[in-house]
């Protein structure tokens, strides 16, 4: 096999905010985000949002699994599917969960199952066999997979906080960059540095340039920045990610050709794609 074919990333959910199923979200897909990378037989996922549930139905089930499961940051779109995951009830199924956001006192497991408690939730976390480990480092730090897969991280500017990734593996890297606040007219120094010369990012599309200034605060970013940060950081291509749960199918197509115009590596990121670096 090639690099290409074992290094690959596939978008289960690519919604921000809140899920969004329905006739006009259809094509593009209504889960929040969730994003599986194959790096060789290694299972690496990027958030737990509602697209967590049919990831998890889809990998095999009479195999035992070891999963890398890292946090963006613990808003609700991003860790509402973890009850959902089946692997999550398998005794034969490891997962070993990284999110680098949580301040001092505070920690990943702590923060997951406070989400799974009553009356939020009726059963607990450990209502889960999987085996789980919980790792806090602080966004900016290097993780070793082991078996050549180098992680990168950097902290993203997002209320409580947010971590991007960068994935490098067989010579190649993609990044996940979601969610983050960009400043216009100052790009990112964290994002341009760990994006440099990336061959695919993932980056918060949620607004325009036009809507941006009607939700300054609210800590997302937009398609046009992300086309400004590729380019000034010599990233391949750019995948749009996190959209407004109002943005129909059209309007995502519509925002597709103008990117794709604007830079010819843009895509909009859709449920059950799949891109190789
Ligand atoms: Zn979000
Ligand atoms: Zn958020």
């Amino acid at each position: 096999m090639t690099g290409a074919e074992t290094f690959f990333l596939r978008f289960w959910g690519v919604r921000g905010s809140v899920a969004c199923s329905g006739e006009a979200t259809r094509r593009y897909g209504g889960n929040t985000s969730c994003v599986e990378m194959r790096c060789g037989d290694r299972c690496l996922v990027f958030d737990a949002g509602t697209g967590i549930r049919p990831l998890g139905a889809s990998l095999p089930k009479d195999l035992p699994l070891a999963i890398d499961l890292f946090f963006s940051h613990t808003h609700w779109d991003h860790i509402v599917g973890l009850p959902f995951f089946c692997p999550a009830y398998r005794a034969d199924c490891e997962i070993d969960v990284r999110a680098g956001h949580l301040v001092a006192g505070r920690s990943i497991e702590a923060v997951l199952r406070q989400a799974m408690s009553e009356p939020l939730f009726p059963v607990p976390l450990d209502i889960f066999h999987a085996r789980f480990s919980f790792v806090d480092f602080i966004a900016g730090a290097s993780l070793d997979l082991g078996d050549g897969i180098a992680v990168r991280t950097a902290p993203l500017n997002h209320p409580n906080g947010a971590t991007a990734y960068r994935v490098d593996y067989d010579g190649r890297s993609i990044c996940y960059v979601t969610d983050t606040e960009h400043v216009p007219g100052a790009p990112d120094r964290n994002i341009l540095a760990l994006i440099a010369g990336a061959d695919i990012v993932v980056y918060d599309s949620t607004y325009t340039d036009d809507e941006y200034p009607r939700y300054a605060g609210w800590g997302h970013s937009t398609w046009q920045e992300g086309t400004r940060l590729c380019q000034a950081a010599g990233a391949r291509r750019l995948a749009l990610f996190h959209h407004e749960p109002a943005r129909d199918d059209d309007a995502l197509d519509r925002i597709g050709r103008q990117a794709a115009a604007f830079f010819p590596g843009a895509l909009v990121a859709q449920e059950g794609m799949t891109l190789s670096p």
